[in-house]
């Protein structure tokens, strides 16, 4: 469906400013975005993709991955088409590289959204499979819906919203589970050809200022972004700005599409990995598509005792005693069922 932009600049001419990502695009009449979800028909600019959704699942929160907000919790996750990266290795390429043409989707109105949620026993809305940002007004009406229902919400994001999308969403947005893809924008123009680290972890920290619950993801890929510095870099800026409480998921790289020829991430390359965050002061550093990984489980920051143990993205036990360690008492950053 197609819906008037909820942020864009008219500038002279005829042209406007989307102001939905921080690509910030400059869009002539009759054009698109380099998203290719927002066109400018005379003079207004209109998303393509309000309610148009591409994939619908039901999944645990594990999934995202998000480990500290309700584990074990089911959520309805969508996603619509487009993405405002592009990825060499996406995993969701048919969708998120969409361009134009046949769209393959169905529209959901946000009460649908809702209520399909309520129906299949989620406590949550998930926007995820394409960039959320790019159906910001459609995700900002089921948010609102969501909370009105008594539902959660969840962007997973490449994080690349403006200050203004983001305070738009963030009063109905409870869970910002960002991926951190580098620490240099040479990284990031190459994996998602924008070179814009600085606005991307201002975006990050704004979450955090907004009162969300933040988790943040480093796909470790074979000669993009698996330098020491690199890692370091990452592990650093999450203890200084959204403290050493913030859970960072370092998830092993899968050959795929144009990084086809590219090794999988070595295992022993992703645990000196997580010795970096831990060196950082990261209390909470987790290897993800490792399945019986013992780094996949949760332990106390405080005494190490074994809280929540997993199986991929299943939950086998789970200790957290009233928000807190069983062993030693201490309260365990998140949120979780009674406390
Ligand atoms: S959402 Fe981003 S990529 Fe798409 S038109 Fe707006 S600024 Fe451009």
């Amino acid at each position: 469906m197609k819906v008037e932009a909820l942020l864009y600049e008219r500038l002279p001419d005829g042209a406007v400013r989307c102001g939905a990502c921080q690509r910030r695009c400059l869009i002539e009449q009759g054009e698109e975005g380099w998203c290719k979800t927002r066109r400018n028909e005379d003079g207004t600019l209109h998303s393509l993709i309000y309610g148009e959704v591409s994939s619908i699942s039901v999944n645990p929160i594990e999934k995202k991955p998000v480990f500290h907000f309700h584990p074990g919790s089911r959520w309805l996750s969508l996603g619509s088409v487009g993405c405002n990266f592009r990825c060499p290795g996406c995993q969701n390429w048919e969708i998120s590289h969409w361009t134009r043409g046949v769209m393959a989707t169905k529209y959901l109105s946000p009460d649908d959204c809702v209520g399909a949620a309520k129906n299949s026993g989620c406590i949550g809305l998930s926007w995820t499979f394409n960039e959320p940002t790019l159906w910001l007004e459609y995700t900002l009406d089921a948010a609102k819906a969501a909370k009105r229902a008594g539902l959660y919400t969840n962007y997973v994001t490449n994080g690349s919203i403006t200050g203004e999308a983001l305070a738009a969403i963030a009063p109905f947005l409870d869970v910002f589970r960002v991926d951190i893809k580098g620490f240099s924008d040479a990284t990031y123009e190459r994996i998602g050809h924008i070179a814009e680290t600085p606005g991307i972890l201002e975006t990050v920290s704004q979450a955090k200022s907004h009162g969300m619950h933040v988790e943040v993801v480093t796909n470790i890929i074979p000669r993009f972004n698996d330098s020491e510095s690199e890692l370091q870099g990452i592990a650093t800026w999450i203890r200084e700005n959204l403290g050493p409480e913030t859970p960072w998921h370092l998830t092993q790289f899968y050959p795929h599409l144009q990084l086809a020829h590219l090794p999988p991430t070595p295992i022993a390359q992703l645990e000196a990995a997580r010795t970096i965050g831990t060196e950082a002061g990261l209390w909470y550093v987790y290897l993800g598509n490792v399945p019986g990984h013992p780094w996949e489980n949760t332990y106390c920051h405080s005494c190490g005792e074994l809280l929540i143990e997993r199986w991929v993205f299943d939950i086998l036990a789970n200790r957290v005693n009233d928000g807190s360690c069983p062993a030693c008492g201490e309260r365990i950053p998140g949120t979780f069922e009674g406390g």
